[in-house]
């Protein structure tokens, strides 16, 4: 890594910035986050998105989707809570009814497709979450045309790529991207003031004042789909456990590589793990690091 801005995440880091539970804790010190997402093509995109943030210390979870994923999901997901939110044609339209203050952070995008009708939602969200903000899979892509304006989040936005999505947010080719990935994100983080997780192979984390870290833990068995829902799961449970950002989001790469790498040393192999094997295995990993 030849620019000193840039950093090596390494286990020793995550060691001595993972966040305390203190012993005298309760349920809203750990932070009340939702995730808005799903439809009834991809309900168990959002479904492992909540599973892996309550497996991650997330204090109180609400999952916004659509009224034909909850069925489908909910018996699986005791310890949510579910809030309605109006639809159009199958797919989230608008979350007008939510009251967005009593939640700490959210994450939004995974299984929602990309109709335009979901546009709407995007904005709202945008305009009305407080605190952090992650997004990612489909939000990516609905959110492009309204880049400008969305940077203007006093709180902190966190955009989740993998470089097909990031390609097409900055009109670019995907071996352009590959190419110069560290220039890229650094400047459209700089541009629109938000933190970038350009996923990957090694996922490259940067910060919108243009700090950068590189995470290299996991394998391939995490080439599958439903690995980067699990990850925007994590992410989110840690920031909101997290004083700084950019720990949080190093640190839950980290969790997630990890966890894939101590599963395929023992019950599985890159072959047959899959997503929801990667939030059983995340007790093991989190009992390194408290
Ligand atoms: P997504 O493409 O959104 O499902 O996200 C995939 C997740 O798995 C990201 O966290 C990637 O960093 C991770 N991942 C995918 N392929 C590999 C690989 N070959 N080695 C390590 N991590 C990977
Ligand atoms: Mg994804």
């Amino acid at each position: 890594i030849p620019n000193s801005r840039r950093k090596l995440w390494g286990k020793s880091d995550t060691l001595s910035t993972f966040p305390t539970r203190q012993a005298h804790s309760h349920k809203g010190s750990h932070g009340k986050g939702i995730v808005v997402g799903g439809s009834f093509q991809m309900p168990g995109s959002i479904a492992m998105t909540a599973k892996a943030a309550l497996r991650s210390g997330i204090g109180l979870l609400t999952i916004a989707t659509t009224s034909n994923t909850v069925p489908l999901i909910a018996p699986f997901l005791q310890e949510a809570t579910f809030q309605q939110v109006t639809e159009e044609g199958g797919f989230l339209s608008s979350a007008n009814v939510v009251d967005w203050s009593q939640y700490n952070g959210a994450a939004i995008g995974m299984g929602m497709g990309r109709n335009q009708g979901s546009t709407t939602l995007v904005e709202e969200i945008f305009d009305c979450v407080e605190g952090p903000l992650l997004i990612d899979a489909d939000g990516l892509y609905l959110m492009k045309d309204g880049l400008t304006q969305y940077s203007k989040r006093k709180d902190p936005t966190i955009l989740t790529p993998h470089p097909g999505e990031f390609a097409h947010l900055i009109d670019r080719s995907i071996p352009e991207v590959m190419q110069s990935p560290f220039c890229l994100t650094r400047d459209f983080a700089l541009q629109y003031g938000v933190y970038v997780v350009l996923k990957g192979p090694s996922t490259i984390i940067t910060s919108p004042r243009g700090e950068q870290c590189v995470e290299v833990s996991g394998n391939a068995g995490l080439a599958k789909g439903g690995s980067g829902d699990v990850l925007s799961g994590i992410l989110l449970a840690l920031l909101l456990q997290s004083n700084s950002v950019f720990d949080a989001l190093a640190n839950g790469c980290m969790i997630h590589g990890l966890t894939a790498e101590r599963l395929t040393e023992s019950r599985h192999s890159i072959y047959d793990l899959l997503a929801t094997d990667l939030i059983e295995g995340l007790p093991n990993t989190f009992r390194t690091f408290s």
